[in-house]
């Protein structure tokens, strides 16, 4: 395939393609409506410097040529097989690094494309239609990790980190969550310790454990939340950047077994007395929650595409069988209860998509990301996923209840997005707060 690299240059051209007439496979995944101006250049702290939004057909281009790259590489044998052996096929790390996929939002000079979040949402669209699993460690890595070290990373430990990660010769993890510390993130109990090693380095020495951490089994660079000052609340938390090769007191516990998202190895981690130098901190002393809580917005919105892939991944298995298959002389899809089923489906999947991109168009052309429709974005598509993949097996009848079909790998998978990256609760508590925090004159 060749390089995605050559979309930033398209991306740099003058953004008048908003206004060209789409192919007609791209008019059909259009998204309808938006309330933002195009603007060429602006300011934005959560894009690369010089950052220009792309116009709709690089991100149509990107789309297929991210289908071209699912045909080839994460077939549906390919698929299965993680969902099978509940395992992440590793040789597709360096093939995401070398299509470019793996730093989509950082900066070009470490390997990135610097395309921004509606390019970030396709991959993870695209990635998902063709498996769940293999897109969640995708985001784990691409959003959670190297998105976190472009916002918050200085520039020498982006110079030292993105190159490999972008690459893919690197895996990359984020760890916030512990057993006792899921919702409630801030009462987590890991510490950092400032100390001096033997060799009179300075640096922090981390003690406690995370738990159901993406990619955890196998990253070499985790993101590392932990108390700085353990009285201090959000105030006393710190991000670290934690290299895991061969480092003393660091272990993977247990890989976890799941009942979806099998091909996304999932870890819970234990730090005995890990020293990280003091130049591996993320942001500043006791400042993670700025690092956590922008992070989580982007975190939610590029997640919110996994759902939407799913959903398209039930359309793709269910439309064919349903036309295909006789009863009573008749394929069930010329039966009423069966088109109102295919409607409902069809219809949450464009809904959510729209919500989704517009989202990140919003944030893409003015750097103005609202916190309310981040949650909200994969709120809906979520809740949306799990409904399209009940549909799917329904209309698929006892083969949708069969291994043999993608259908239940599909629902497996759909569930996660109820829970992980925040639950569905959470997220409608978010999106009450933000309206708390923007009607706060009236009470
Ligand atoms: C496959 C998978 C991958 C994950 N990957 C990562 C990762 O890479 N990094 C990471 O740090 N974490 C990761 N997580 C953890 C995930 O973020 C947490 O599981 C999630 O935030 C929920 O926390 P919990 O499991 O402790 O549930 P709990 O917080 O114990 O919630 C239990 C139930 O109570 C509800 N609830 C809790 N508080 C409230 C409230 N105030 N109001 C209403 N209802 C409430 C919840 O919605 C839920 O229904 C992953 C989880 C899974 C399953």
């Amino acid at each position: 395939m060749s390089s995605l690299r050559s979309l930033r240059p398209l991306a740099q051209s003058a953004i008048t393609s908003s206004c060209r007439r789409l192919t007609p496979r791209a008019a059909a995944t259009a998204i309808p409506v938006y309330a933002v101006q195009q603007q060429s250049r602006y300011a934005s702290s959560k894009h690369p410097k010089g950052f220009t939004p792309p116009s709709a057909d690089d991100l149509e281009e990107l789309r297929e040529r991210v289908q071209e790259f699912a045909r080839r590489e994460v077939s549906e044998e390919v698929a299965a097989a993680a969902d099978k052996n509940n395992d992440f096929p590793a040789s597709l790390w360096s093939k995401l690094g070398e299509a470019g996929f793996l730093g989509i939002t950082a900066d070009e000079d470490v390997g990135g494309l610097g395309l921004g979040y509606q390019a970030h949402c396709i991959v993870m669209e695209e990635l998902s239609r063709a498996s769940g699993s293999i897109a969640l460690s995708y985001a784990a890595h691409s959003q959670l990790c190297v998105n976190q070290i472009q916002l918050h990373g200085t520039s020498k430990q982006k110079a030292k980190y993105l190159p490999k990660l972008t690459a893919g010769e690197w895996v990359g993890a984020l760890a916030m969550s512990e057993t006792g510390a899921g919702s409630d993130v801030v009462s987590m109990q890991m510490t950092a310790k400032e100390t001096q090693d033997v060799d009179g380095r300075y640096g922090y020495l981390l003690n406690g454990s995370k738990m159901w951490i993406t990619n955890g089994p196998y990253a070499d660079v985790i993101v590392v939340y932990a108390k700085t000052k353990p009285d201090a609340g959000s105030k006393g938390m710190t991000a670290f950047l934690v290299e895991t090769g061969s480092l003393p007191g660091f272990s993977c516990a247990r890989k976890l077994d799941k009942m979806g998202m099998r091909g996304s190895p999932t870890g819970e981690l234990v730090f005995d007395n890990v020293f990280v130098p003091a130049d591996r901190m993320l942001g500043s002393l006791n400042g993670a929650t700025r690092v956590l809580m922008s992070g989580l917005d982007l975190e939610r919105l590029v997640l919110s595409a996994g759902p939407l892939g799913l959903m398209q991944a039930a359309m793709d298995v269910t439309l064919p069988y349903v036309h295909q298959r006789k009863q009573f002389g008749t394929p069930v899809a010329h039966f009423q209860l069966v088109q109102g089923k295919l409607a409902d489906m069809y219809t949450k999947m464009q809904a959510s998509r729209s919500y989704t991109y517009a989202t990140a168009r919003a944030i893409d052309e003015t750097g103005n990301i609202r916190t309310q429709d981040c949650a909200g974005a994969i709120l809906y598509a979520a809740e949306r996923a799990t409904e399209c993949a009940l549909d799917s097996i329904q209309l698929l009848g006892g083969m949708g209840y069969m291994e043999e079909m993608p259908a239940s790998r599909i629902l497996r998978d759909a569930k996660l997005y109820e829970i992980g990256a925040g639950t569905s609760e959470v997220r409608r508590m978010v999106i009450g707060r933000a309206f708390n925090k923007e009607y706060a004159h009236l009470a």
